[in-house]
């Protein structure tokens, strides 16, 4: 890590790898296979991050290798169309619930970004909805959170967001179908889209009501709003159909990532025809990529997909997610803080407070990041890798069995009870 910080601002590309949230030094990693991550000091742990929800068949999945390296062998990226994101493109457009089209791209965020553009000039409208705790990537008009209060007009959340772009950010809490009403009926005119994770997995998991996503799905359609579902998380990963068939709900846009890369740099953002058809070379929304729809990536998604409808993963998954609760869910009860998991398929977070779970961003209390930070460091002391932050999700793959589960269980068990200063 010293070496890394030399030439790498904190030694990572990606900020929440530094271990902010939970104090101590990055482990610094060399091989990964199954569950299972190897540091270059030759200790290994059972990872329960899986690169943040790619790799939903473990580490160098042999079949999803195999795929990559026969794409290699044929030539990386031809810069025109290629067969691969043709057939990939089909997979997606064929499971994903309304979607005709979609468009490739290199990351989750330049998906989430291009979507808005697209709403935008299909809307000929420029303002935009987010809610307090969603994560849609790191575009300008998207790092925008709430402050307190029931309704807040954006300010960034980073330095070198103008405000300016940010003010054209809306956002509202989660789980509040009065402030989202009230402020479609009011503003929806100006307002191109509202965008939402429909599992909200980057700020805990916060579930959100069944009644809630279904208002949003009326108002928006009434205000003529265009609403994009953001599943870089839970596309691919919740059901063959993402969040939009685990809740019976159609958006008119979505962006994926994560599971739809099998491991390597891939986004994706589609919608209806009569939307996307605005999108150059069709309609006036520039977007492009040199590397977007590359021949590995998309042949690592391919397998992935094929992998994962073949493996019936989906059920699979749900049944591996039910075991961890049940394994989980006396540990916690017995924890000497309140403690509890929320898990929907395979995406659990161990949520290190009392009361109901919580299902927007206010509702998370502060004392439960405090509460982790230790049992992070125990945790990985008995080689169980779980999320450097209280704020993040834990993800199964189809590589985690029983006996993993067990494993996380017992490190648990111990970790839960150790005195933060022995940490
Ligand atoms: C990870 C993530 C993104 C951003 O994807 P990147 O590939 O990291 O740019 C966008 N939206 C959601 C919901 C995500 O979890």
């Amino acid at each position: 890590m010293a070496r890394a910080q030399r030439v790498i601002p904190g030694g990572v590309s990606s900020p929440v790898r530094a271990f902010g949230a939970v104090g101590g030094t990055p482990l610094v990693y060399r091989r990964g296979e199954g569950v299972s991550m190897e540091d270059v000091d030759g200790r290994t742990y059972i990872d329960f991050v899986c690169s943040w929800g790619p790799l939903i068949l473990g580490h160098a999945h042999p079949e999803v290798r195999a795929a990559i390296h026969a794409a290699v062998d044929r030539g990386t990226s031809f810069g025109a169309p290629g067969e691969a994101e043709i057939e990939l493109a089909e997979l997606i457009v064929g499971w994903y619930p309304g979607l005709e089209q979609v468009r490739f791209t290199s990351s989750g965020t330049e998906a989430t970004m291009s979507a808005i553009r697209v709403a935008r000039g299909a809307t000929g409208r420029d303002a935009i909805i987010k809610f307090a705790g969603c994560y849609h990537g790191h575009a300008d008009h998207l790092l925008v959170a709430a402050g307190s209060g029931l309704i807040t007009f954006g300010h960034p959340s980073s330095a070198g967001v103008p405000e300016a772009f940010a003010r054209e950010t809306i956002v509202l809490p989660l789980d509040d179908i009065d402030a989202m009403t009230s402020m479609l009926r009011k503003e929806g005119h100006r307002i191109a889209a509202v965008i939402i994770e429909p599992v909200p997995a980057n700020n805990g998991l916060l579930l959100q009501r069944m009644e809630f996503l279904r208002a949003l799905r009326a108002e928006t359609e009434r205000a003529g709003t265009i609403l994009i579902f953001d599943e870089v998380i839970s596309g691919f990963r919740l059901a063959r159909g993402g969040a939009a068939e685990h809740y019976g709900i159609t958006p008119d846009m979505v962006t994926f990532g994560k599971v739809i890369g099998g491991g390597l740099p891939v986004g994706a953002f589609g919608g209806r025809r009569d939307i996307m058809r605005h999108l150059a070379p069709l309609g006036a929304v520039y977007q492009a990529g040199t590397l977007s729809g590359n021949a590995v990536a998309m042949a690592a998604g391919i397998a992935t997909l094929q992998i994962l409808e073949r493996e019936d993963a989906w059920r699979e998954l749900e049944a591996r997610g039910a075991a961890l609760e049940t394994a989980l869910t006396p540990v916690l009860a017995n924890a000497p803080f309140p403690a509890q998991l929320v898990r929907l398929g395979s995406l659990f977070w161990i949520s290190l407070q009392g009361g109901e779970p919580p299902r927007a961003a206010s509702a998370v209390a502060a004392e439960a990041a405090d509460r982790y930070r230790p049992v992070f460091h125990a945790m990985l002391r008995r080689g169980v890798a779980l999320a450097p932050s209280a704020y993040e999700v834990g993800f199964l793959s189809l590589a985690h069995t029983q006996q993993h589960v067990e494993r996380l269980r017992d490190a648990l068990a111990e970790s839960l009870h150790e005195s933060p200063t022995t940490a």
